[in-house]
């Protein structure tokens, strides 16, 4: 078989294959395209009580539950995301996301419009009929479970292609959604290539609506498919180079300032959308923040990503490793200061393993300033006055995300209103939770956010129903 009609899954901690897949093809799509057309509209599920479609969704989320680990394992294989990642976060995310779409489904109401005596003016939401997703390799399971968790609920047939590498947890899923009681046809997963089965389902005349996670490059290709076809509805979640914002009280936080700039910056070894990947830090604390931040990072365990204690496993495969040391090289070949703790031995030669790094003096036109690395690389920059944090916050072509520090109020909420980005968050590192939308600003986003009721707005479509009153 050629590059095109399978799949390798190769385990990037060592190397070695785990399995092969066979890849879905152009055609494939169409064919799955009109299934998922036929069980739309045959009702049996867009049609079905909302009540019954939410308690097969909660069946779904417990059957989640009871195979916690296994799905836990396979995004860690498949990914080479530490094992403990998936278990405390990936996995009971994806749960809760299932869970709480299940439970929101009989929540989404119609409106009425203000009219006169003459007329009543219904709005009313429906199902797009079939859908598609288009998922990234770095939060297989979670993400999955973001697209389905609305889609389903709101009563659509849904095409979902994992990314070529992560397609495992998707499969699993799937499986549990037919023992769930789903109906044939409504969740159909599509491991296949981009540029093939992606390709397809971008340009697919029966898809109403396809929700995209990825790259901002495949992101452009996604739209203007789209716009070539049958204008489908396009949502977009794209890349990042989100800023971590520390003003010069940050330090009282301490270790939880610490522990969370971590976090931003090395969750899936920095390979995460959100990834607070530079710092803006105050000119008169930055020396002891890179002091303390430097030591936090050389402490992180970097190994086996089965072993429960890794905290730090290799990036997806040779080709990231390749990118991520070549933008470090050049940044040091142009005068910045690398502080890394290097690898510890014994890790397998063809792991991907990359060590947390953090770079500092940085000259100003560096690319690793401005160009996502997703990797565990962070660039740290110091400024001396609030407009020039917001400044610099703002010099990217992304919005996505970014973390303010500070313990004054007016400083804070000016801060998270003058940064350009889909979502702020202040004294922590985070994407907010299920109930907050999470969609970016400017390249990072387009077209709707995920998570919250906002999700339901990529789902579904109004339909104005005109009753003349007499
Ligand atoms: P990618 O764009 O290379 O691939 C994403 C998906 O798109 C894969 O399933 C791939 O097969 C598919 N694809 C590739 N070419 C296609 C085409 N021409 N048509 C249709 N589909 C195609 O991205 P990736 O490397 O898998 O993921 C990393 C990127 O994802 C990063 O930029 C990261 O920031 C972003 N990301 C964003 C979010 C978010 O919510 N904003 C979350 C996770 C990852």
């Amino acid at each position: 078989m050629t590059r095109n009609d399978t799949l390798h899954i190769t385990n990037p901690a060592t190397g070695e294959p785990i399995t092969t897949l066979p890849a879905t093809s152009a055609d494939d799509v169409t064919k799955a395209a009109e299934q998922a057309q036929l069980a739309y509209d045959t009702g049996t599920w867009s049609r079905r009580p909302v009540r019954e479609r939410a308690a097969v969704l909660l069946r779904l989320a417990d059957l989640m539950q009871r195979d916690a680990e296994t799905l836990a394992r396979l995004d860690s294989e498949d990914a080479g995301k530490p094992i403990t990642e998936c278990r405390t976060g990936d996995v009971p995310g994806a749960i809760e996301s299932i869970r709480w779409f299940a439970e929101a489904a009989d929540k989404v109401f119609g409106r009425v419009a203000p009219g006169g005596p003459d007329g009543l003016g219904l709005i009313t939401r429906e199902p797009v009929g079939v859908g598609a997703a288009i998922l990234p390799w770095n939060y297989p399971l979670a993400m999955a479970s973001w697209k389905i968790g609305p889609a389903l609920a709101a009563g659509n047939s849904l095409l979902l292609k994992p990314a070529e590498a992560t397609p495992r947890s998707a499969l699993h899923l799937a499986a549990l959604a037919i023992e769930a009681g789903l109906p044939d046809g409504v969740l159909t997963v599509l491991p296949g290539y981009g540029d093939e089965a992606g390709a397809a389902l971008a340009r697919d005349p029966l898809v109403q609506a396809l929700s995209f996670t990825g790259s901002t490059a495949t992101g452009r290709h996604i739209l203007k498919a789209a716009a070539d076809t049958n204008f489908k509805r396009v949502s977009l979640e794209m890349g990042g180079k989100s800023p971590q914002v520390l003003m010069p009280d940050a330090l009282s936080y301490g270790d939880e300032l610490i522990g969370d700039m971590i976090e931003a910056a090395f969750l899936t070894m920095g390979q995460n959308c959100t990834a607070g990947s530079r710092v803006l830090v105050h000119r008169d604390i930055a020396e002891e923040v890179v002091e303390q931040f430097v030591a936090a990072a050389r402490e992180l365990v970097i190994g086996d990503p089965a072993d429960p204690r890794t905290q730090q496993g290799p990036l997806i495969d040779r080709a990231a490793f390749d990118r991520v040391a070549g933008a470090v090289d050049a940044a040091r070949a142009a005068g910045a200061q690398i502080h890394t703790a290097g690898l510890p031995h014994g890790l397998p030669a063809r792991g991907a393993y990359y060590p947390p790094t953090v770079i500092t003096r940085v000259p100003a036109e560096s690319a690793v300033l401005t160009r996502e690395l997703f990797g565990p690389v962070v660039t740290v920059e110091t400024f001396g006055s609030e407009a020039e944090a917001v400044r610099m916050a703002n010099a990217t072509e992304y919005g996505l995300a970014a973390s303010v520090w500070t313990r004054d109020l007016d400083t804070a909420l000016r801060l998270a209103r003058g940064i350009e980005a889909g979502v702020v968050s202040v004294n922590a590192y985070s994407e907010g939770d299920i109930t907050t939308p999470f969609g970016g600003w400017k390249q990072s986003g387009f077209g709707g956010a995920e998570k919250s009721t906002n999700a339901f707005d990529q789902w579904t479509r109004e339909k104005t129903v005109w009753i003349r009153t007499r």
